[in-house]
């Protein structure tokens, strides 16, 4: 009581008063009780945050139902329906993992979805024919590739701007079919504009370019039926052969009207004027990002330069003046391309096309992330590759690619799976040409169900009969990811896709924590917006 009389009442505090309150109401004490008011609005609030407290130390009850992030703490999962705000945080499972003793923690980013979304929802969304493209286009896409009936989301809204001869800078996930995006309508823009004359030095009217030679395969692949149905000579120019073999592509004939090219033989063939590109009509830089990167800008600049872009779709119609129609496609977008752009054409005549996916987690792919140390990713490997190859399983099974982020690590892996005896294919930037030449596509024709390779097979190629990839080395940047990550899942794949990444390095939990944050909020993965505005950042 004295305690009361002597402490002003501003300095009592709510825990103080409650416990006199109850030192006061002690009952048979026989004294009097005094009454002490407590003010109501400090009850209140002394009693929200004690059941603020409470529910702080309530452990998160996970109902039963579908996951959208499984932990191994089931405390940390997220279930499906629950999605995380923008600007909320939440506990990651991924918390912590840059301590040694996160070792052995994993968490997996569940399948939501069985149906892959580059497919649009709606049967009668479009046919190929309602794009405006010809009927004997239509013909020849039935002929080569029957089973692509319906467009895709990504063909649905390129081709007709193609057709009305727009220029296009196409973002959109991998798999998702934007090698026929751009190839029903540069061939039937030739069909159109036919050959000026028959010229001593080559002068393709088409142009793909692509960064590796393995691509440029498989574009000429599919472009080749195609063309041929339509009469028209589609041709490969792949590096890494020197120039007595280029010299031996450029002078088959006939000519091509189509070439698929690499930026390295290209800039060869032009230097030494094998090629010139004078009637080029139109020009694509499939996987722009990569392109644009430093190993390949210089080249791609060049070829830029030296092919004569429309500066609008009306340029395009001059049939004695060939003007080129530009197409950049991609699954990621560096930004500054504008810049880039601008010197070659009007950035008025360029439209950009994004899929409303673009740099999202894919929610038909399964993706677990295992923090593991850097000793013990063999093994684990090596369990997972035996796992695969069960014959017990059931179901169908796929095909494997395993990344590394480096052609030695993928030679010494190798070795390591040769003792294992377990039998793989190898595929990385330094093996010679002759190697190289073919690997992907034994792959692809199952003659092998594993292949361990460099991020050169993450671009672009296709692999629809592959189910798992492994990440042995987690990729240094998000868009590998999003690359690696795409070679499952495509458009018409076969089983679905699951990506299991390694993670042992302090700069991996980094990207790990991007990618569960970007899972949890369903928001696409930080720092991979494009815009033609931004500066590339490695220009000078
Ligand atoms: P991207 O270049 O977007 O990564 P691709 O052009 O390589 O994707 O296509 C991925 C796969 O989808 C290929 O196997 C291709 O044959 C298939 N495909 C493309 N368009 C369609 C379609 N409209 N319907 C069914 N399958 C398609
Ligand atoms: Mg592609």
């Amino acid at each position: 009581m004295a305690l009361l009389q002597r402490t002003p009442f501003f300095l009592l505090t709510p825990q103080l008063l409650l416990a006199l309150r109850r030192n006061f109401a002690v009952p048979g004490s026989g004294e009097p009780l005094p009454v002490v008011r407590i003010p109501q609005a400090l009850q209140r609030r002394q009693e929200q945050r004690q059941n603020g407290r409470q529910s702080a130390l309530r452990p998160v009850l996970v109902r039963p139902g579908r996951l959208l992030i499984s932990a191994r703490r089931p405390e940390l999962s997220q279930p499906a329906r629950l999605t995380l705000g923008r600007w909320e945080s939440a506990p990651l499972a991924s918390r912590g993992w840059r301590n040694r003793r996160a070792r052995g923690d994993y968490f997996s980013i569940e399948r939501a979805q069985r149906e892959v979304p580059a497919l649009p929802n709606v049967a009668s969304e479009g046919s190929f024919a309602e794009l405006g493209l010809e009927p004997r286009v239509l013909r020849a896409l039935q002929e080569a590739a029957p089973e692509v009936v319906r467009p895709t989301t990504v063909q649905l809204s390129t081709i007709p701007q193609l057709l009305r001869g727009r220029h296009i800078l196409c973002a959109a996930e991998t798999g998702s079919g934007k090698t026929l995006s751009y190839l029903l309508p540069l061939l039937q823009r030739l069909l159109v504009r036919p050959s000026l004359d028959s010229r001593r030095v080559p002068a393709p009217r088409g142009l793909v370019l692509v960064p590796s030679r393995e691509l440029a395969q498989q574009v000429r692949a599919v472009a080749q039926p195609l063309g041929s149905s339509l009469g028209l000579q589609v041709r490969e120019l792949g590096g890494g052969h020197g120039m007595r073999r280029i010299r031996l592509q450029l002078s088959k004939q006939p000519p091509a009207d189509v070439l698929v090219a690499t930026p390295g033989a290209l800039w060869k063939a032009l230097k030494s004027r094998l090629l010139i590109l004078e009637q080029l009509s139109f020009l694509v830089l499939d996987e722009a990002d990569t392109l644009l990167d430093e190993s390949f800008l210089e080249l791609a600049q060049y070829v830029l330069e030296k092919s004569n872009i429309a500066e609008s779709p009306a340029d395009l119609e001059d049939p004695l003046d060939p003007k080129a129609q530009l197409v950049l496609v991609g699954a990621t977008l560096p930004g500054g391309m504008g810049q880039l752009l601008s010197k070659v054409t009007s950035l008025d005549s360029l439209t950009t096309i994004t899929s409303s996916k673009l740099h999202c987690i894919m929610p038909h792919i399964k993706q677990t992330f295992m923090r593991l140390k850097g000793a013990e990713k063999v093994t684990e490997l090596v369990q997972i590759l035996k796992q695969h190859d069960r014959a017990d399983r059931t179901g169908p099974s796929g095909t494997v690619l395993v990344f590394c982020n480096s052609s030695s690590t993928v030679n010494w892996l190798g070795y390591i799976l040769d003792d294992h005896k377990i039998q793989h294919l190898r595929l990385q930037g330094q093996m010679p040409a002759s190697m190289r030449v073919g690997i992907f596509q034994c792959f692809q024709k199952r003659s092998q169900d594993i292949l361990l390779c460099t991020d050169i097979a993450s671009r672009g190629l296709d692999s629809t009969r592959v189910e798992l990839v492994v990440n042995y080395d987690f990729p240094l940047t998000l868009q590998d990811y999003i690359h690696r990550a795409g070679r499952v899942g495509r458009v018409g794949s076969e089983v679905p896709g699951t990506v299991i990444s390694f993670v042992t390095h302090p700069w991996d939990v980094r990207l790990v924590q991007k990618i569960e944050l970007a899972a949890r909020r369903r928001r696409s993965l930080p720092g991979l917006e494009s815009s033609v505005k931004e500066p590339l950042p490695y220009q000078t």
